[in-house]
């Protein structure tokens, strides 16, 4: 491992590698929506509609989307409200949380995800080799882990990888934090509540 400051065999610092990789990392995102045909939908709106396809039960609410997109409460409310006058998103009663909306993604949102706009990029990443895309998932898990903590922002996650996950019991697995019973969506879903599990233990 190269640390900032040290020289590599070609002369550049880790420094000077980092900073173009990260510059780069922060181009391929504006390429995903600044080549994009469509642009009916704003980064933002689009960012929203993803989540809540991808999200748990215990996190498609409007203030763990704040957190996943790492904004204000305000402006994530703003976002959902925007999509559901659109007829993308709808809200529901929280059973678990009377405080808390639900919000679901309707029928006409799970239809325009179909544009999505990060799907060339996931295209991209598909055509990668096996072995380079499992260590390029592995970078990024790190790198995003690494800004979450720097931030203090929580880490998402799914719970085949969590520490609050346990799968002693022989039948379902169960989720220590939120004391529930996990069905087959919920292993894959992005998770507000998720905690990595020690390397060890995956
Ligand atoms: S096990 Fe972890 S990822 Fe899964 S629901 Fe519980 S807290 Fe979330």
């Amino acid at each position: 491992m190269t640390a900032i400051g040290q020289t590599t065999d070609k002369g550049d610092t880790a420094g000077d590698i980092s900073s173009h990789v990260a510059e780069q990392l922060v181009h391929l995102a504006r390429l995903v929506h600044g080549g994009s045909s469509d642009q009916c939908l704003t980064p933002a709106q689009w960012t929203a509609l993803r989540y809540f396809a991808r999200a748990n039960r215990f996190s498609r609410t409007p203030s763990a989307f704040s957190e996943f997109h790492a904004t204000t409460r305000g402006t994530a409310s703003q976002t959902v409200k925007s999509l559901i006058a659109l007829g993308f998103l709808e809200r529901h009663a929280n059973k678990s949380d009377g405080r808390s909306a639900l919000i679901e993604v309707t029928p006409a949102g799970h239809e325009k995800l179909k544009d999505d706009p990060l799907s060339a990029l996931t295209r991209a990443i598909a055509l990668l080799p096996a072995d380079e895309r499992g260590r390029f998932a592995t970078v990024v898990s790190v790198l995003a882990s690494t800004m979450a903590r720097s931030r203090t922002a929580p880490i998402f996650g799914n719970c085949g990888e969590c520490g609050h996950c346990d799968t002693t019991g022989g039948g379902p697995a169960y989720c220590r934090c939120t004391q529930s019973l996990l069905n087959q969506d919920d292993m894959s879903a992005l998770c507000v509540d998720f905690l990595p599990a020690p390397p060890n233990l995956r």
